[in-house]
């Protein structure tokens, strides 16, 4: 064995042996990136597709954002919230002006920013609406993420999420996403919120029927019930636009925001709502240690400038037709493999035919070509590069991808060749 070969593996062995495997990682060990870039520790280059679930949308290692972070380094880096500082309030400011909301309340993962729309919501529910404080109900899609806290997951209707993990304490009740008969038929009087993505992501890239948000945004006013948009993925510029919702002409009533708040660098999420909802939070009812910490704040803000100022936002939705358009040209090519290639702005699903192979053989053909993205459920690919991608090396991506899927589909005419020959 060649001793490349053998740091891989040993990185791998590593892993695997003191790990709770909880993961099933792609083999590529990476040892450094830059921008959408990555190499791995024998020096392979690989195309980042997959910007860590749109973590690394300012592409890795942004150098105005990690100068922002040896700043702050410089000075100091946690405080706690039981003091103020110099970083977060100019943070919260940017927020509200890209937001439009007025205040956002911040936290560190995506899924703590979820578990603070839960308890705004509820509490919201129970002191302005007088729903019987216990008896609360949040209506949330079929297919949802939401994260990984026990809460959440007893929400989510998929059993691998789940199973094992219960007693769930209630209080959720599914609609079929998309669905407005079926928001309808969910909803009771205690019904204080719909807690929504606004394209669900982790269930494959389902992009919602047009009208639906605005149906849903009128309903929930009409029955005093807080409209809350999950956009920890969708968020900060991935779909063309600052925000999903605003593709749907409408504003919900609370907005909850993570991955590329953190700039590729950091946990950062915010949980952000206008004063009639967040006035529900006092002293000492929520909070987090890290949240909101010195650092952290520095390098969301400097985050949030490099999308203004870059214009990554802007040219996103330019990008993303044109990837999606390249994409379905590999689709017609390959017939039947590619049943769906769908999406908004640079997020894009490529669902493969079951029929005909899974998600995760693709993607691992995809990493040996050098090209990384990520499977979700059995049979879609999730194509969202950094924002920051250019023409040139998506061309390169789909070059990569056209290749891998004209394999595929030569070994399938093989096969069907071969079974259709008499013996
Ligand atoms: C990733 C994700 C979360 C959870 O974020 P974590 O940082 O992993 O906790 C919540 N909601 C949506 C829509 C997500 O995509």
């Amino acid at each position: 064995m060649d001793a490349k070969r053998d740091t891989t593996d040993s990185f791998i062995a590593k892993e695997a042996r003191y790990g709770a495997r909880n993961y099933a990682p792609v083999q590529v060990v990476v040892d450094h990136a830059k921008d959408c870039l990555v190499w791995d520790v024998d020096g392979r280059e690989y195309i980042d597709m997959m910007s860590a679930y749109s973590s690394v949308s300012h592409g890795h290692l942004h150098p105005r954002i990690v100068a922002a972070a040896q700043r702050q380094l410089e000075k100091v880096a946690v405080t706690s919230r039981a003091y103020y500082g110099t970083t977060l309030g100019p943070l919260l400011e940017k927020l509200s002006e890209v937001t439009g909301f007025e205040r956002a309340l911040p936290m560190n993962t995506g899924a703590e920013a979820v578990e603070t729309a839960i308890k705004c919501a509820r509490r919201w529910g129970h002191r302005i609406k007088g729903v019987p404080d216990g008896r609360q109900r949040i209506l949330v899609a079929r297919g949802n993420f939401h994260g990984r806290t026990s809460t959440i997951i007893g929400f989510s209707s998929e059993p691998e999420y789940r199973n094992g993990f219960g007693p769930f304490d209630g209080g959720f009740q599914h609609f079929d996403y998309g669905d407005m008969q079926s928001v309808k038929a969910a909803a009771t009087p205690d019904t204080c919120a719909v807690l929504i993505e606004p394209i669900q992501g982790e269930a494959g890239v389902i992009v919602p029927p047009p009208g639906f948000f605005q149906e849903l945004r009128a309903w929930c006013t009409a029955h005093q019930v807080l409209l809350i948009d999950d956009e920890v993925q969708a968020g900060l510029g991935r779909t063309g636009k600052w925000f999903a919702f605003q593709h749907e002409g409408i504003r919900p009533d609370a907005l909850i925001l993570g991955k590329a708040l953190g700039a590729g660098l950091l946990p950062v999420s915010a949980f952000c709502a206008d004063d009639k909802v967040m006035q529900v939070f006092s002293p000492n009812s929520h909070g987090s240690t890290f949240g909101g910490n010195a650092l952290a704040a520095a390098v969301a803000l400097e985050g949030l400038k490099v999308l203004e100022e870059e214009g990554l936002v802007d040219h996103c939705a330019e990008k993303g037709d044109y990837l999606m358009r390249r994409l379905r040209e590999v689709q017609d090519e390959v017939r039947p493999l590619i049943r769906d290639v769908r999406g908004r702005g640079l997020w894009i699903g490529v669902d493969i035919e079951p029929s005909c192979t899974t998600a995760r053989d693709l993607v691992e053909r995809l990493a040996a070509h050098g090209l990384l993205s990520k499977e979700t459920h059995e049979t879609v690919i999730r194509f969202a590069p950094p924002l920051t991608i250019t023409f040139e090396l998506m061309d390169r991506a789909v070059e990569i991808f056209r290749r891998v899927a004209r394999e595929k589909h030569a070994e399938l005419a093989g096969r069907v060749a071969r079974q259709g020959t008499p013996a």
